[in-house]
């Protein structure tokens, strides 16, 4: 039986960096990753394969590895049999069609008849299917960007971030075919032990997941204005609220979600609080 849990995660590449920087947050001490195919951890059973992230879904789905992390755009474009556990926040992108941006354009129609350049055939001719629009689509595998300058295609389908790339090439964005961020997929078979130890690195992603969005407020308030300053925070449970050595004033600790962020600590300033400290936060279990 098998007594560790194999991942594969990306060997060089866009998701490189942050996969590894979650094994690490999450507790996980890697062997030496620079160069390597495979590399093991002494303080959790678990190995790393480094590998090309296309072929990341179908490893899992073989069982050669356990788990994965990979693109949400590899993983519909290659279809394995494989389960999304966690969506894990980075490596967001969209596979969007552009255009040359002279070029007139007036919906998705205006793409019937026309070279449709892309690494992802499957999931354009998805999409144009489902608007009943016939086009040529061209698989290539890099370099998607520059096709129509050379003269291979008339438009582009390829995954944007900022859309620099597309601006840089003359191209303008027109449709979103998929949204997409890194997830962790993992193999349908796994035996009891291995699924005890995903549930474990699960619970440490979700926890580092949880305190990224989240911060650690302290401010300083009066004590007549308290009542309406904890109105407007949140909290764990409940803000810790301590005396100051000056009386009167009191200190306020509590916990903020990123997306609430910035409206709060200006409430929380009009309300009367001062001396506001924001602290970022490294693990929160719940
Ligand atoms: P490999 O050598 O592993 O095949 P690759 O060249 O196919 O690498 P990368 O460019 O490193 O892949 O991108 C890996 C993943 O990062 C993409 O599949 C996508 O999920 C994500 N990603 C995030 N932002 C972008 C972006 N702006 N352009 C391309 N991919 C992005
Ligand atoms: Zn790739």
């Amino acid at each position: 039986m098998i007594n560790k849990l194999r991942i594969a995660i990306q060997k060089s590449g866009r998701l490189y960096e942050e996969s590894v920087q979650l094994l690490k947050e999450c507790g996980i001490d890697l062997r030496n990753v620079k160069d390597r195919l495979k590399t093991e951890s002494d303080n959790f059973p678990i190995e790393v394969f480094f590998l090309r992230d296309d072929d990341i879904p179908q490893y899992v789905e073989d069982g050669v590895a356990d788990i994965g992390i990979v693109g949400e755009n590899v993983l519909f474009e290659k279809n394995k049999r494989v389960t999304v556990v966690e969506e894990l926040g980075f490596g967001k992108c969209r596979l969007a069609i552009a255009i040359p941006r002279g070029q007139h354009y007036e919906g998705i129609s205006s793409l019937r008849g026309k070279r449709i350049a892309t690494s992802y055939p499957f999931q354009v001719g998805n999409y144009l299917k489902q608007y009943n629009v016939d086009a040529d689509i061209h698989e290539i595998s890099g370099s998607v960007e520059i096709a129509p300058g050379i003269g291979l295609a008339d438009v582009i389908a390829d995954l944007v971030s900022s859309g620099s790339t597309l601006f840089m090439n003359g191209l303008k964005e027109v449709e979103t075919i998929l949204k997409s961020q890194a997830v962790l997929i993992q193999n349908d078979s796994l035996n009891e032990l291995q699924l005890q130890f995903l549930n474990k690195l699960l619970f440490r992603i979700r926890s580092v997941k949880k305190a990224k969005r989240s911060k650690y407020i302290l401010l300083n308030a009066p004590n007549d204005k308290l009542k309406d300053i904890i109105a407007l925070l949140p909290g764990m449970k409940s803000p810790t609220v301590l005396p100051l050595a000056e009386s009167g004033w009191s200190s306020v600790h509590s916990v903020l979600s990123e997306d609430e962020f910035w409206d709060r600590i200006e409430r929380l300033k009009d309300a009367g609080a001062q001396g506001i400290l924001v602290i970022p936060i490294e693990k929160m279990v719940l």
